[in-house]
């Protein structure tokens, strides 16, 4: 919970005086208080939890980055940032904040060099399959580039940066983030949890009450105040009310995403933005469903499986009846090698497509119609109805395997869990570039900025990997040096 704003007259005894506080250290709270802190302010970092990363560290550490970066180039892509911007314009959308969003794409060579100066390193080589997350530690990853209809709105280029580690690597940018933040000067506090905002004679926010360990402490913020807190996914009340699609879903969050930053955001005469627009993510092996196809709880296919997998999940969980399947044959089933299956098994297998019909309880001949259409444009290497890139078209021949998406993943061969679908929001505080949080008339709200999940960001209704990190720690720095300009 978090309490109305106090005046600032009602501060605890115990209260620290600073020129900026930062409520949150993920990604976006670290990029303020170290761009704030190396402006000369004097910075504290709140975080609720045990120790700063939130989100961030436990995140696979994709990073949307492009418009020309060493990585690109050594890989021997040739990107620009109108490009990008015509690429997130559209995978973003509809409706991405495009004034953010220009400043993102304009800016991302630089904001990739800053990554590398903080010790952040890419591997300059490319991981050229289709996955959520590849197991090997290349630097750089197609996200939905190379797929219709986006080949056709702007010239492809991979632009999924990763740091150098195999798998997740958000704790690698997490620790480096945090390293820089420590030696910048700026304090970071654990098991402080900010609860309400101090608002000083004029209006202006100017600092904020925490609780730690069951008691108020306070934070004079003498130039402003950043909230962090990342966003809301965690806070079954807020998830209800505005994105209904995730409700009974996992989380994508470390736990705290309890959408606090929000309200007190809202406390001090905060808007949002597109508090309804949500990342999904659908257990589907992206490698599998390429070689194969997806199919609605109809059997029909819907979508050109090799888009960025986010884009199948929405797709399939806003838009058409569940449960949604892989359909694949023997040979595409033995071209993904087992440890990149992600743990998942059929839950049918068949000699025709009349038994797997039966068995999934599909209305009798949909699947047969479905592949009997897929096949014969396979056979001509075009998908008529969906686009597919040829590299993944060929007609799929008996005997068949179906996996159930909503399963779930089960990397560790243990009981999978949950419903198969799971997400995070991307909705939060509307912001102006630096960060400012606006108000019910455009205007900023004096001395309040905000970045990361608890705001809206540059995204509209859609997502990519790799832009939640990418304008968290974009905007994150914007908002530091805007602060620290008091
Ligand atoms: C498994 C997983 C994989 C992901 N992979 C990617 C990826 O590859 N690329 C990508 O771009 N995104 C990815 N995401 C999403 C991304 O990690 C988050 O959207 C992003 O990290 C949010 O950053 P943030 O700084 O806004 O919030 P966070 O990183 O969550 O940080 C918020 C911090 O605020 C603290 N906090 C909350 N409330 C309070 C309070 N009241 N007082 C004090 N502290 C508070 C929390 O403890 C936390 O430390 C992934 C997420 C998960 C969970």
């Amino acid at each position: 919970m978090s309490r109305g704003p106090l005046p600032l007259g009602d501060a605890p005894r115990a209260t620290a005086e600073v020129d900026v506080v930062v409520v949150g250290m993920g990604c976006a709270g670290a990029a303020a208080a170290y761009e704030a802190a190396r402006s000369g302010a004097s910075v504290a970092v709140l975080d609720g939890a045990g120790g700063p990363g939130g989100a961030s560290a436990v995140s696979g550490g994709e990073l949307y980055l492009g418009g020309g970066t060493e990585v690109q180039r050594a890989c021997g892509y040739d990107d620009d940032p109108d490009a990008m911007f015509a690429y997130l314009s559209a995978a973003l959308g509809p409706h991405p904040d495009e004034a953010k969003l220009r400043l993102y794409c304009d800016e991302s060579v630089e904001h990739f060099r800053w990554f590398q100066a903080l010790g952040v390193d890419f591997k300059p080589s490319l991981y050229d399959g289709v996955s959520w997350l590849p197991p090997t530690d290349d630097g750089l990853m197609w996200l939905g580039e190379n797929a219709w209809p986006f080949t056709e709105i702007a010239k492809p280029a991979p632009r999924g940066h990763r740091p150098a580690t195999a798998g997740h690597g958000g704790w690698l940018m997490m620790e480096r983030l945090t390293a820089a933040v420590e030696g910048s000067g700026a304090t970071v506090s654990a098991n402080t949890r900010a609860d309400a905002l101090l608002v000083d004679g004029d209006g202006r926010v100017a600092g904020v009450v925490a609780r730690r360990f069951g008691e108020d402490v306070g934070f004079r913020a003498r130039r402003g105040v950043v909230l962090a807190t990342g966003g809301f996914a965690d806070d079954a009340a807020m998830v209800a009310d505005h994105v209904p699609a995730l409700v009974g879903h996992r989380a994508v969050s470390a736990g705290r995403d309890d959408g606090t930053g929000i309200r007190l955001g809202l406390s001090a005469g905060g808007t949002t933005r597109r508090l309804g627009s949500a990342q999904v993510a659908l257990s589907v092996v992206p490698a599998l469903a390429c070689r194969g196809m997806l199919v609605d709880g109809l059997g029909q296919r819907f979508v050109n499986e090799d888009v960025y997998p986010g884009r199948f999940s929405q797709a399939a969980v806003l838009h058409r009846p569940g449960p949604w399947f892989t359909l694949v044959d023997e040979r595409g089933w033995e071209e993904v090698p087992p440890a990149e299956r992600w743990g998942v098994q059929p839950r049918a297998v068949a000699a025709t497509l009349a038994e797997l019909e039966a068995a999934l309880g599909l209305p009798a001949g949909a699947l047969e119609d479905t592949v009997a259409r897929y096949n014969r444009d396979a056979a001509r290497g075009v998908d008529l109805l969906h686009h597919k890139d040829p590299r993944w078209l060929r007609p799929l021949e008996p005997p068949y395997a179906v996996i159930d998406a909503t399963a779930g993943f089960d990397p560790d061969g243990r009981k999978a869990d949950g419903t198969g679908v799971s997400g995070f929001t991307l909705g939060g505080l509307r912001t102006g570039v630096d960060g400012e949080v606006i108000d019910a008339d455009g205007c900023p709200v004096p001395g309040l900025y905000a970045a990361g999940r608890a705001t809206s960001g540059i995204h509209g209704e859609g997502y990519v990997s790799g832009t939640s990190l990418g304008d968290g720690t974009f905007i994150g720095r914007r908002a530091g040096l805007a602060v620290a300009r008091g």
